[in-house]
């Protein structure tokens, strides 16, 4: 078929002009016109539907259809809900292929063909949007439809669900209906089938006769006439642009708005619509539908997972009507261990799908998730995608790959997001904890780590309640696409019904979320706002914690643990990720437990370490009391004493993190608090400090007076302590050197970096750089060493600073960017006080980020840049490297990367996440060598 390009302009003068190119892509029969690649166009479900069908090494079984792009999407909503000129002529070209492919007729009353129409974008969104099946059944095709298929019961089956999904996508919510709670057309619909089944006495939609589906369905549609006001259309053609239109329309829905806002997944992308022929899961025990997953996206294992139903069709699987049952024994859970197999009831289908399962990882090297459907023993294919996956599951298919030689080391390093990496060191139920208490219910773990919260019943309840800063956990009989804000805000998910794929577990899966699904002891009364299990009843607001790992429930408030620090899975790929990273990752850390701590994460020293930290915490009495005595000194004389008794704690502490350090540069910011934050408050305390510096209390509180600042943040601070107070800073270096020389005649390689903070001026520098080398060849002489190696530098955390970088680094032979401060000072925002205002500034897109979280390029990125600049040209090989919280975030660590800096610095908890941006920083340098 010629590319034609069709654009029409509206006659109103608010129409724009889209232009589109081919507005149809055909598929089937062993080729197709699209590919994988054309996603952009023919959403993720239409380009794979393509790739499946057409590609040379595939030509899977796939049903023969065509896909209308996303670009009549947009079209569609710039003119008013209309379509370009031509399409319906293109569409009915289409289908004609379809047709004689399948060898049956649309509308014809002998030998119908029905189609789905199915909506995709290009970036999946669960359940966002709509999809109808067995369009083109009629009251003239389904006599056909019977003779055909010689099963009656199918046919009635297929046009009851018919009736539902298109009074409910079409007649309803396209149209803009929006019916009180619970009285969808859907609902009541739903209400009258289970009527029929309770007449009848049986459970299972499977269980009802021939004679029950007839009848259903002209109840259905006398329903719909009597709800909607409308008659269920009769006329294939208006079934197929109802339907066509209605997908277009679901890209609008209230739900796919909110999930894309959640998502931030443009408006622009459109939804594309693929019409399929339709293969039938639901024609009688040789039939079935299923889902799965090439690889366990829960664990990551490697053998083919999924979930099928006997004689089922469409979403019945997802939508948790029955229990699903496992596509093969690696797939069994707890809930399906009684059920017979697809492998045990199907081989012949199994294998040719487990087959179809290797081939499409081997083509697609990664992870699938699949749509499958037999047809009377025969195998279809409806859908592939990447499969979604946890954080531990995306960790071990990547190095399983690797391993299997599917992938490259840098494919498989880019396989991983940060947030996924981040799911590894999630908080879990505290094991201790667990095996003292009994569960009261086991659902299946559909989401990462553990955790606690209030129980909620409905999302908006989850929202409001979250808003208030309670944490809770939404529970649902199961969850559906408009409870994704609530689950959003839940701290977890859980529900009575549905399984591994369920809508629940797909989300959770996505986001990383603790979730539990399929918890069928629950009894959910959602009027009541209660939960029973067993005759006990917990209501709204009761804790519940929940582990999402194994699947449990527990009732109340339980302990929780940080995750695992030795994790084997996370310490291999760590080591991929340090194969390719060019960037070193150090940690802030001011503790030797600290420092203990960030090596066993990988780090490679310590990016800062505040010698100021010692006065707080855990045995810091003794040495706050010394500070606090030397901070109201008044003489040097006084001063000095103070110091002098002040000097054996620095010098310990500092030696104590050097020796956990060995043999790694060790960053050490000289004291750096305002100091009226040390002058004690209490009666008793500042007694005895008067007491001890032998003066009168009154004396002392003039004293301590004396120090309050009315902007200590800006006040007597830093670098300008050490220069009113030279023997401030000599002390805290004669520490350093002197914790270096007996650490290094103890076999310990150590590699101080003094940092001097909150420099403006290079005299500054030079000033406090001159009491250094003083210092340094008095403790060389009167230790007797030739050399201690250290560096000297400066942190760079006034915007001044960066303009003046070429002179400061005259003097340092390192910066070190403070980004909290230098942020703080280039927005003039307080750090400490932008929680009443940012929310406004990202709410109304004032700024796109919080800049304390993320750095902000265009202004303090800029700086930076200044910074580096301007410093490499006075000191060409100048270490530079970064200590704000930024160094452990994401696009952070990757501006970084591209600014050339030789390491980040973050805390300990986010040197694996800086260690994988820093890879994937290098990774997206240039474009990926494929295996
Ligand atoms: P979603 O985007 O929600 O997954 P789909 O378009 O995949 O929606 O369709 C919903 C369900 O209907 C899926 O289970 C799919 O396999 C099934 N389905 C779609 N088209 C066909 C078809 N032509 N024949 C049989 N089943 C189909
Ligand atoms: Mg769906
Ligand atoms: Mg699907």
């Amino acid at each position: 078929m010629p590319a034609s390009v069709l654009s029409r302009k509206s006659s109103t003068s608010s129409a724009k002009t889209v232009k589109i190119g081919k507005p149809v892509y055909f598929f089937g029969g062993g080729r197709a016109d699209g590919n994988e690649s054309m996603k952009n166009l023919l959403g993720g479900k239409g380009a794979n539907l393509a790739e499946m069908a057409g590609h040379p090494d595939l030509r899977l079984p796939v049903p023969p259809g065509f896909t209308i792009t996303t670009e009549v999407c947009t079209y569609y909503w710039a003119n008013k809900r209309s379509y370009p000129k031509g399409l319906r002529e293109l569409v009915s070209d289409n289908l004609a292929r379809v047709e004689k492919l399948t060898d049956k007729k649309f509308g014809d009353p002998r030998n119908p063909l029905l189609v789905s129409v199915r909506s995709g974008a290009r970036k999946s969104m669960p359940g966002m949007m709509e999809t109808i099946l067995n369009v083109g059944l009629t009251e003239a095709t389904i006599p056909g439809m019977v003779a055909q298929t010689k099963n009656e019961r199918f046919v009635y089956d297929a046009y009851r669900r018919l009736i539902m999904m298109y009074s409910d996508v079409v007649m309803e919510k396209a149209a803009g209906i929006t019916p009180a709670e619970d009285q969808g057309i859907r609902r009541q619909l739903e209400r009258i089938m289970d009527e029929a089944k309770k007449r009848e006495g049986v459970k299972l939609d499977t269980e009802l006769t021939t004679k029950n589906l007839k009848e259903l369905c002209s109840q259905f549609k006398a329903k719909v006439q009597e709800v909607l006001g409308k008659p269920f259309p009769d006329e294939p053609m208006e079934q197929l642009w109802g339907s066509v239109g209605a997908v277009f329309a679901s890209w609008m829905g209230k739900r796919a708005v909110s999930y894309r806002r959640i998502e931030g997944i443009p408006e622009e992308w459109g939804t594309a619509v693929s019409v399929q022929s339709m293969v039938f899961g639901n024609m009688g025990d040789d039939s079935a539908t299923g889902v799965g997953f090439t690889r366990n996206p829960g664990t990551g294992d490697s053998r083919f997972y999924g979930e099928f139903l006997v004689n089922a069709q469409g979403e019945d699987v997802v939508a948790g009507i029955r229990t699903p049952e496992p596509i093969n024994e690696a797939s069994r859970s707890d809930q399906s261990r009684n059920l017979k197999s697809l492998e045990q009831i199907m081989p012949q289908a199994y294998k040719e799908l487990a087959d179809i399962v290797k081939r499409l990882e081997k083509h697609y090297r990664d992870m699938l998730d699949i749509e499958f459907t037999i047809e009377k023993g025969r195998l279809y294919m409806l859908q592939c995608r990447v499969g979604k996956r946890n954080g531990p599951a995306a960790v071990k298919v990547a190095l399983d790959m690797l391993k299997e030689k599917l992938i490259t080391k840098e494919e498989a390093v880019m396989r991983v997001t940060p947030s996924q990496l981040d799911e590894l060191l999630h908080p879990i139920v505290d094991p201790k904890a667990e095996a003292t208490h009994k569960p009261m219910g086991k659902g299946l773990p559909a989401g990462p780590g553990g955790a606690k919260g209030q129980i909620v019943f409905t999302a908006n309840d989850a929202v409001a309640w979250a808003k208030n800063g309670k944490k809770v956990i939404l529970v649902r009989e199961e969850t559906n696409p408009e409870d994704v804000e609530g689950m959003r805000a839940a701290q977890a998910i859980l529900t009575a019904r549905g399984g591994m794929t369920s809508h629940a577990a797909l989300v959770a899966r996505g986001w990383g979320k603790c979730c539990v699904v399929g918890c069928g002891a629950l009894e959910i009364d959602l009027h009541q706002k209660t939960l029973s299990v067993d005759g006990k009843t917990l209501k709204e607001g009761a804790w519940i914690t929940l582990n999402g790992a194994k699947g449990l429930v527990y009732e109340g408030e339980m302990a929780m643990l940080d995750a695992s620090e030795s994790n084997k899975m996370l310490e291999d790929f760590l080591k991929v990720c340090d194969s390719i990273r060019r960037l070193k990752i150090r940690a802030n850390a001011d503790t030797p437990e600290d420092a203990a701590r960030a090596r066993k994460f990988g780090a490679e020293g310590i990016g800062l370490f505040r010698v100021e930290h010692m006065f707080y915490g855990k045995g810091s009495e003794q040495p706050l009391f010394k500070l606090r005595k030397m901070i109201v000194s008044k003489t040097e004389a006084e001063r000095r004493a103070a110091l002098d008794e002040l000097f054996p704690h620095v010098k310990s502490d500092i030696k104590a993190t050097l020796k956990a350090m060995a043999g790694f540069p060790v960053t050490i910011r000289t004291i750096d608090p305002p100091l009226h934050e040390f002058v004690p408050h209490e009666a008793e305390k500042l007694a005895e400090l008067a007491k001890s510096l032998n003066i009168s209390l009154d004396e002392l509180e003039k004293r301590a007076s004396g120090l309050r600042e009315s902007n200590p943040m800006m006040g007597h601070r830093g670098v300008r302590l050490g220069i009113t107070y030279p023997e401030v800073t000599e002390m805290q270096v004669r520490a350093i050197f002197e914790a270096a020389v007996e650490l290094g005649k103890e076999g310990v390689k150590t590699l101080p970096e003094i940092m001097i903070p909150v420099v403006c001026v290079e005299t500054e520098l030079k000033n406090q750089y001159a009491l250094i080398e003083k210092v340094y060849a008095e403790v060389c002489k009167a230790k007797g060493v030739k050399a201690i190696a250290h560096l000297v530098g400066t942190m760079i955390e006034i915007p001044r600073a960066c303009i003046v970088a070429d002179r400061l680094a005259e003097s340092a032979q390192f910066f070190s960017f403070g980004t909290n401060d230098l942020t703080q000072m280039s927005f003039g925002f307080s750090r400490d006080d932008t929680g009443s205002f940012m929310g406004d500034y990202l709410k109304h897109e004032i700024l796109p980020a919080d800049p304390f979280q993320t750095i902000d390029q265009d202004g303090v990125g800029v700086l930076m840049r200044m910074g580096v600049e301007r410093g490499r040209k006075t000191r060409k090989d100048i270490k530079i490297g970064i200590c704000g919280e930024h160094g452990g975030e994401p696009a952070s660590v990757e501006f970084c990367h591209g600014l050339g800096f030789s390491y980040v610095s973050c805390s300990p908890f986010r040197v694996p996440i800086a260690t994988l941006a820093a890879a994937q920083s290098v990774v997206k340098e240039k474009p990926i060598k494929k295996k």
